[in-house]
């Protein structure tokens, strides 16, 4: 897989925002050629994958095809193709398919993937949104459970419409927001209010505030207005198991369920811990701060699948931000090593963290002195930041500045729903008779 000429050849495994961040750089540039693989022909918008899980925008409006993004860069190759092993020495990866590509530098940019923490049932019967799969699949169950709760009003009385999120960090917080919005702008018009109104969405997390990250202030308004929307928030307690159609907290609680919603934690991709290479935190690949592993110079990992050590030497977090400032960092990194320069420790410019709870409903910690703002400021700073980071890895805004107006004008009733991923739920024998499972001492 070389070309004969004396050009660097990046091998890139992964098309999300290390990948592209890294690739978008080299792109275009003398003396440097690019293969990126990834399993899908598109890259995924994470931060807005809970708009599609409840319905807000549509699969298409967060994947967004990778030969396109480079279509007009003649020296970037994009590959469909699973990457099943790693050989850092030899600077290769092979695919599913058996196709090697070996290059003069290789960077490992595959993401990660939901954690568990060996929660019994949890990987077969829970819901975790981190891909567009996921996104979709997730939207098909909660579309399904109010169209069975619809047909069998019986139901309701088994949990049809109780859901369950774990985890109340950002993606818990802003899955659980957007729900409660989907069941009293949406439901309540697609379906009946008296079904809209049997909706239940609790929040389960060990900890002991919502967005434990973020600062007291914004915990307190982060609960208050999940609440103010209907949730319920079970703090300082965990999942003890998932079973198909319940889940059992760590108190001894059941809640009967048909969607319970992990956004309880992520692990590095697999190939983390195939490719030999040292893993720390997460089962993530440490890298040194000039995003190459140690031992191999010409091997950089990315983004969610590596520990990007900070300023203070303590990982950086699993963020957008980080990655693709990472994908770019690498890529000058890799051109200064192929002219002999030297390379440079990466330096995140770190933004702040934010986090969307509802309809004009933001938290955000700004800059390095984690200034506070909530409410509607907080949710135009998340819009501005997104739309920033959407930019960064292409073009089309359309979908995002649509769907963020409609969020910020609250005047629009409810959105089509799109039930093209629906799959039948299989409820058993009808027990509504004589009271349904037990769940935490209310009937649903
Ligand atoms: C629900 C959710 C909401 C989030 N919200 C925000 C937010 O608001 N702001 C923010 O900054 N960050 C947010 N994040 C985090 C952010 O999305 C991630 O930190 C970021 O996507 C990491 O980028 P990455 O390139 O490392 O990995 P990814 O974006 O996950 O990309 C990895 C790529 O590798 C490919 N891949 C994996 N394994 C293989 C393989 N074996 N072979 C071939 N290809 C492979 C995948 O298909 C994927 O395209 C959110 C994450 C989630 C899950």
């Amino acid at each position: 897989m070389t070309d004969g000429e004396s050009s660097t050849h990046v091998v890139i495994v992964g098309g999300g925002f290390a990948g592209v961040g890294c690739a978008k750089e080299l792109a275009g540039r003398d003396g440097v050629r690019v293969t990126l693989i990834d399993r899908n022909d598109y890259h995924q918008f994470q931060p807005l994958l809970y708009q599609v899980a409840t319905s807000k925008l549509a699969r298409q409006d967060v994947a967004y095809s990778l030969r396109r993004l480079f279509v007009d860069d003649s020296n970037v190759e994009v590959v469909l193709g699973e990457v099943e092993s790693v050989d850092p020495a030899a600077k290769a990866v092979t695919t599913g398919d058996g196709r090697t590509f070996s290059g003069d530098v290789l960077v490992l940019a595959a993401g990660a993937r939901a954690r568990f923490f060996h929660t019994p049932g949890a990987e077969e019967h829970s819901f975790p949104l981190y891909t567009v799969d996921d996104a979709t699949r997730l939207r098909g169950r909660i579309i399904q459970l109010f169209e069975d709760a619809h047909g069998n009003p019986a139901l309701l009385d088994r949990g049809a419409l109780n859901f369950v999120v774990v985890g109340a960090g950002a993606t818990g917080t802003e899955v659980a927001g957007a729900l409660a919005d989907l069941v009293k702008r949406t439901m309540s018009v697609e379906y009946t209010e008296d079904i809209a109104k049997r909706a239940r969405i609790v929040m389960v997390d060990h900890g002991p505030a919502v967005l434990g990250p973020f600062s007291e202030g914004a915990h307190d308004y982060a609960a208050g207005v999940l609440e103010q929307n209907g949730v319920e928030l079970r703090m300082q307690t965990g999942v003890s198991e998932v079973a198909e159609d319940r889940v059992i907290l760590s108190d001894g609680t059941e809640i009967a369920t048909r969607c319970v919603i992990w956004g309880g934690g992520i692990a590095a991709a697999p190939l983390a811990e195939q490719c030999g290479l040292p893993v720390g935190g997460g089962g993530r690949i440490d890298v040194q701060p000039d995003l190459t592993v140690e031992g191999f110079p010409d091997v950089y990992a990315l983004g969610d699948i590596a520990n990007i050590p900070g300023p203070d030497g303590r990982p950086l977090p699993q963020l957008g931000s980080v990655a693709l400032q990472a994908g770019r960092w690498a890529a000058k990194n890799i051109r200064a090593a192929a002219k002999g320069k030297e390379r440079t420790p990466f330096h995140y410019k770190d933004k702040g963290m934010m986090a969307m709870i509802g309809r004009n409903a933001a938290v955000a910690e700004i800059g390095k002195h984690r200034h506070e703002v909530h409410g509607k400021p907080a949710f135009l700073m998340w819009v501005g930041v997104h739309a920033a980071l959407l930019t960064g890895v292409r073009t089309r805004m359309d979908a995002f500045v649509e769907w963020a107006w409609d969020y910020f004008a609250p005047m629009k009733e409810w959105e089509a729903l799109d039930r093209s991923e629906t799959s039948r739920i299989d409820w058993g024998e009808d027990e509504s008779e004589d009271g349904g499972e037990g769940t935490d001492g209310r009937a649903v």
